[in-house]
Formats: C-alpha cells, structure tokens, sequence
C-alpha cells in the first residue's frame, strides 16, 4: 500500500462530516409533527372568503414568472460562465489593471462574475417590486427599493470579498492541504455570520426602538420569564418603510436576545396575536433553533469545500472551467456554478427540516400562552395581511415552503384544542 494522501485524508474526512451532519440532524430535529388533520385543513381552507383566497392566488401566479424566471436564468447564467472558459476569462480580465496579482484576480474576479448574474436578473428582480407594490405589500418607491439593493450588494460584496480573500490565501500557501484550512474556515465563517450578521446587518436596513412602557411590553417580558427565556429587551423595527407584511422574530443570545416586533404587526394585530407571534419566537430561542440551524450550516460548508477540492481532481471539469486547479482565482465561477447547483439540490431538504422545527415553535406557542382560538385569529391574520397562500401547490410546497402552510397551522391549533398531540 502507497502512503496515505491528502487527497484520502480529504475523502476520509468528507465521510466523517457527512456521517456528524446526518447523525446530527437526526437526532435534533424534531422529526415527530404534532398533528394536523388534513380534514381540519380542509375545513379551514373553505372558511377563507373566497374573494381573499383568488386575491393571494393570483398575487403568488403574479409572483411565479419572476421568482422561476430568477431561479432559471441565474443557474443557466452561473453554468455558462462556470462550466465554460468564460468565467475564468472575466477573472483573468479583472486582474489585468493589477498585473495579474491573484487578490484582484480573487476579489475583483469574483465580484464581477457575482455581478454579471446580478444584472441579468435585475429586470425580474424589479417585475417582482411592481408585483409586490401592485398587491399593497411593499410601500416601498423605486428610489427606496433602489437604495436597498444596492445596500444589500455592498454587504455581500464585504462579505463575498473577505472570504474570496481568505481562501485563495490558504489555496496558495498550503496547495495539498489547503481543504482542511478551508473547511475549518467555512465552518467558522458560518458561526461567525450567524452572530454577528443580526448585530451588524440588521441596523443597516431597519431602525430599532425599545417598545414604550406599556402593558404589550410587560406582557410580553413576562411571557419571555414564564417561558425561562429571559430577554433584555423588546424592540420595534420600522418595517413600516417597505412593507405591510407583518412579523416578529428573537434575535441574539443570552444577555443580549431581545424580541423584535415589526411596527406593522401593533397596528395591525391585536395584542393578543403579537403575543401569541412572541411565543412562537420564545420556542425557537428556548430550544436554540439558531444554533441547530448554525451548526448544521458549519457542518455543510466544511463538508462543502472539501467536496470541492475532490471535484478539482476531475481533470475534464478544470478544462471546461478554462483553468488547471480550485485553488486557483480563475476557478471562481465553477466554484459559484457548484455552489448554485448544491444549493438548488439541498433547498428541499432545507426546507422539510425549517418546517419540522416551524411546527414545533407552533406546538410551543400552543402550549406557553394555551390559547389555540388567538393562534389561529394569528395565522389568519398573517395569511390576510401577507397575502400566502393558505394551501399551497403541493410541488411548490416541497420545494420551498420554510414553514408549514396557513391551513395546516391552523389545523395543529385545532388538533391542539382537542387535546390531540
Ligand atoms: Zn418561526
């Protein structure tokens, strides 16, 4: 027998992450649902008025030709560029000005092949703002939804540029080894985004402001106490600014997790519904669901880079791609081409596992505030004000719903009022 390579010691550790992330995965998530009877459903989706039910099924038909037309265009828009010299051209190009130093291959490169599936989508990306203005979610203006794109462009091209930077540099100062620094370092980029993006992130797009002393606020601090999910704070975020969609989340950890109350869930829910929507959000921070979700993304990436490095012993797939090696900036786009198709792979799995954990915050509302008949006034106020679709296609459904449809929430409420767990 030869000695062992780095190329084994990769394919032996890719085995050993994707055994963790199963074994893992298997046994936190919540794979038992509590129940929600499809005849509970049912009767619930005949309770819609029917003009509200044509109304959000049209919005989402209205919705469909960007949104797939997106999806569409930027998989066949990152393969042309990742699967054919193309890509490698771009990069080669943008490093040109700079003598072909390997950070403006790397940075400029990536960004710029980033870009061109960005400004081929855009038209879509807008037809979706006239939809959403059309049906009175978003407020925002042209100039408003502008500035929010291009706001979220610069986050990802820091974001984007870092991390392009720091695996090029671990590509070229260890060429055999650099899948294990790499995996380590996307592991760690992915801890370290999931705190530090809702600190750093959130502020750029919305204000914050503690809610006023008042009895939502005590209510929902002793919500939070009762749960022994101690909060120090209950914000306000001006969402009011781009939509009319309404929504709460808990964000941060420890001494720092707050409970964030969109403006436009108090003037349009009662109190009631905005504490049963806290209690939802207190069930995703008592059982660490952001950190089930964190280390689950960190197991993926590790394993994800190392499945990259192993793909760059595939000579045939270098040569499409216009370039000898992965560790090299001119592979950028096949990068981005097997990233895109990962993640279109694994969007189905994502979301059955976000929905299986969206049921239990559900069961865990249900149980902390016992108040099913306020849950369900809750769900349907969502599914009106947000215009879903209460019963989803079920093809759509499978392929992308984070979370269980209006019907089978609903259902679960009721299934809960009966006592049936
Ligand atoms: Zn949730």
């Amino acid at each position: 027998m030869g000695p062992v390579t780095p190329r084994m010691w990769a394919a032996g550790t890719l085995a050993v992450l994707v055994v963790g992330l199963v074994v893992y995965a298997a046994v936190v998530v919540p794979w038992h649902r509590p129940p929600a009877p499809r005849a509970d459903q049912v009767a619930a989706l005949k309770e819609f008025p029917a003009g509200q039910l044509a109304r959000a099924r049209a919005f989402h038909g209205a919705l469909r030709p960007a949104g797939y037309g997106s999806m569409a265009i930027g998989l066949v828009g990152a393969l042309l560029l990742g699967l054919t010299p193309l890509g490698a051209r771009l990069v080669t190009l943008a490093g040109r000005p700079f003598g072909g130093h390997w950070i403006a291959q790397a940075v400029l490169g990536g960004l710029i092949v980033v870009l061109v599936v960005e400004v081929v989508t855009l038209p879509l990306a807008a037809w979706r703002h006239r939809v959403v203005v059309e049906y009175g979610i978003s407020t925002q203006s042209w100039g408003a939804w502008a500035v929010d794109l291009v706001k979220s462009y610069a986050v990802g091209a820091v974001i984007g540029g870092l991390a392009l930077l720091g695996f090029f540099a671990v590509t070229r100062a260890a060429p055999r080894w650099w899948w294990a620094f790499g995996a380590a370092g996307a592991a760690l980029v992915v801890v370290l985004l999931s705190f530090v993006l809702p600190v750093v992130v959130e502020p750029i797009f919305n204000k914050f402001t503690p809610m006023a002393d008042g009895p939502l606020r005590t209510e929902l601090m002793q919500l939070a106490a009762r749960d022994g999910v101690p909060v120090k704070d209950v914000l306000v975020a001006d969402a009011s600014r781009r939509t009319r969609a309404v929504n709460a989340y808990v964000s941060g950890f420890g001494p720092t997790r707050r409970i964030v109350v969109y403006d436009t869930m108090l003037t349009e829910a009662t109190p009631d519904e905005v504490v049963s929507v806290a209690a939802h959000e207190l069930g995703h921070a008592k059982r660490g669901d952001v950190l089930t979700g964190t280390i689950i993304g960190a197991l993926g990436a590790a394993a994800a880079v190392i499945a990259l490095y192993l793909l760059g012993s595939l000579g045939w797939l270098l040569r499409w791609a216009g370039t000898d090696s992965m560790g090299d900036p001119r592979a950028i786009a096949l990068l981005i081409a097997l990233v895109t198709i990962a993640g279109l792979a694994g969007g189905p799995v994502q979301a059955m596992v976000s929905r299986r954990i969206e049921s239990r915050a559900d069961a865990h509302a249900l149980e902390l505030t016992g108040d099913p008949a306020t849950f369900e006034a809750m769900q349907r106020r969502l599914g009106t004000v947000n215009l879903s679709d209460p019963d989803p296609p079920a093809w759509e459904y499978v392929m992308s719903a984070s979370h269980p449809s209006t019907v089978e929430r609903i259902a679960a409420a009721r299934a809960y009022a009966r006592g049936e767990r």
